[in-house]
């Protein structure tokens, strides 16, 4: 078995337009990174996939998308403006920062002596309106879970849940980490989807015994394999305060075992530290006859998409040595796969061929969207792009297809190739999207 490198996931992944240094023609720009088309799409894929296993695909479930920036007095409430901070450290001799639980004794790039740890706040101020007054500043939100507590009364005024139920969001947040490292794995500006699930302060253990299975159900349906996560059971003194328990999933990532998502029992700190700071009240109630009222307790699942994206690459990334070249395909599941099925006509300047293969094409385009057409270079670099990629089945139409209507599908991971009618062709591509 070859190694997967970050080296040649960070370079697939720029070669063939998933993801992109940010202001890369400036020089690039530290912990930021764009999207290119099929990035887009394997993002998009996996959100989707989120949204429906987690929102759409139940009855307690309430999705939100709520503003990135909010009241400052929020962040202060919910202890970010006090707590959300990094030890930092600087070197005396060439002024380079990190971050103190990453380094030791002396500076990596000069050898030099740290200075004192200073706390480091990680939230992005900027300021509101056209004043620049203390009074106008607030926060690019450091995750998403503030704007679903701030919104909490909201959904009890307009749905009337009943414990338990769960309210979802799927967003940008932004962190200004000392050192971003490692591709996509801590970046300042990133995508979050978290749901914060109240219960009973009864039944906390299980609806956290609930999700931590629900965790693993949506790391194995985006294809991420259950001998690569590790549950690491969050000791008591690395907890936050309020929290009873925690579990960080773990990913075993090129450099090293590391946190891929987390879930965590929050209790009621958040409600409480709301309603006391905003002073309304935020508790649902629990008894119609009497109007009795509680303030539940939260479980947190929280998973970086942008996290989860680096963690696919890998999984996914295979070469295959037995032919005469390194064959390289990222082994993607046909759900996550930016591209379910690629088309091509046999050759290029054979207009019969070339209509023929158009309007198979055309068929499948309407009724999976993810299709891709290529008719450039001959079938062997074709069939390697697209590997690349990750596509699941190559589709081609060749001289054949004109006389009995069958096509010649491949195989992405085992290079097999079969014939296939065409009209057995759409059920054999969405099987199993
Ligand atoms: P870490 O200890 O790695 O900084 P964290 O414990 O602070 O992470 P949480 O606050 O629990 O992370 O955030 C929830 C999830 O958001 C993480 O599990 C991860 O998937 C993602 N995440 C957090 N920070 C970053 C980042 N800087 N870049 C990419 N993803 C991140």
């Amino acid at each position: 078995m070859n190694e997967v490198t970050m080296e040649k996931i960070v370079s697939l992944a720029k070669r063939r337009g998933f993801i992109y240094p940010g202001s890369e023609i400036y020089g690039g720009l530290s912990g930021f990174w764009d999207y290119g088309p099929l990035g887009v799409e394997l993002k998009n894929n996996i959100k989707n996939l989120w949204w429906r296993m987690f929102v759409q695909n139940r009855d307690d479930m309430y999705g939100v998308d709520t503003a990135i920036i909010m009241s400052s007095e929020a962040w202060k409430a919910s202890g970010h403006v006090e707590g959300f901070q990094d030890p930092l450290v600087e070197c005396k001799k060439c002024r380079h920062r990190f971050r103190a639980d990453q380094v030791e004794g002396k500076c990596p790039e000069c050898g030099g002596q740290f200075g004192e740890v200073k706390q480091f706040n990680m939230m992005f101020k900027t300021h509101i309106g056209a004043t620049d007054d203390a009074g106008a500043v607030s926060y690019l939100r450091p995750e998403t879970a503030g704007g679903i507590f701030v919104n909490f009364k909201n959904i009890i005024d307009s749905f009337h849940p009943k414990l338990p139920f769960g309210i979802a969001q799927i967003g940008k947040a932004f962190r200004n980490e000392i050192a971003p490292r490692d591709f996509l794995f801590r970046v300042r500006e990133m995508e979050q989807m978290e749901v914060e699930y109240f219960v009973q302060p009864g039944e906390w253990e299980k609806g956290f015994e609930a999700w931590r299975e629900n965790v693993l159900k949506f790391l194995t349906a985006i294809g991420i394999m259950r001998d690569s996560v590790h549950e690491l059971e969050v000791g008591d003194g690395d907890r936050a305060h309020y929290s009873k328990r925690t579990i960080d999933f773990e990913f075993d990532f090129p450099f090293g075992r590391k946190e891929l998502c987390g879930l965590a029992y929050r209790g009621d700190f958040d409600l409480q530290a709301h309603t006391k700071a905003s002073g309304v009240e935020l508790s649902v109630i629990v008894d119609d006859a009497t109007g009795e009222k509680t303030v539940p307790h939260v479980i947190e699942p929280s998973f970086g998409v942008d996290r989860t994206i680096l963690a696919l690459l890998a999984s996914a990334y295979t070469e295959d040595d037995s032919g005469e070249e390194t064959r390289v395909y990222l082994k993607f599941n046909s759900a996550v796969a930016p591209i379910k099925a690629a088309v091509f006509p046999l050759l290029k300047n054979k207009p019969e061929l070339v209509a023929k293969a158009r309007g198979i094409y055309t068929e499948l385009k309407k009724a999976v969207p993810q299709i891709m057409w290529d008719d450039n270079g001959n079938i062997g670099k074709r069939y390697r792009r697209q590997d690349e990629i990750g596509t699941p089945v190559c589709i081609t139409i060749d001289f054949q297809t004109l006389e009995d209507d069958t096509v010649t599908v491949r195989n992405r991971d085992t290079g097999a190739q079969e014939r296939v009618s065409t009209s057995a062709l759409l059920q054999r591509v969405t099987a199993d999207v």
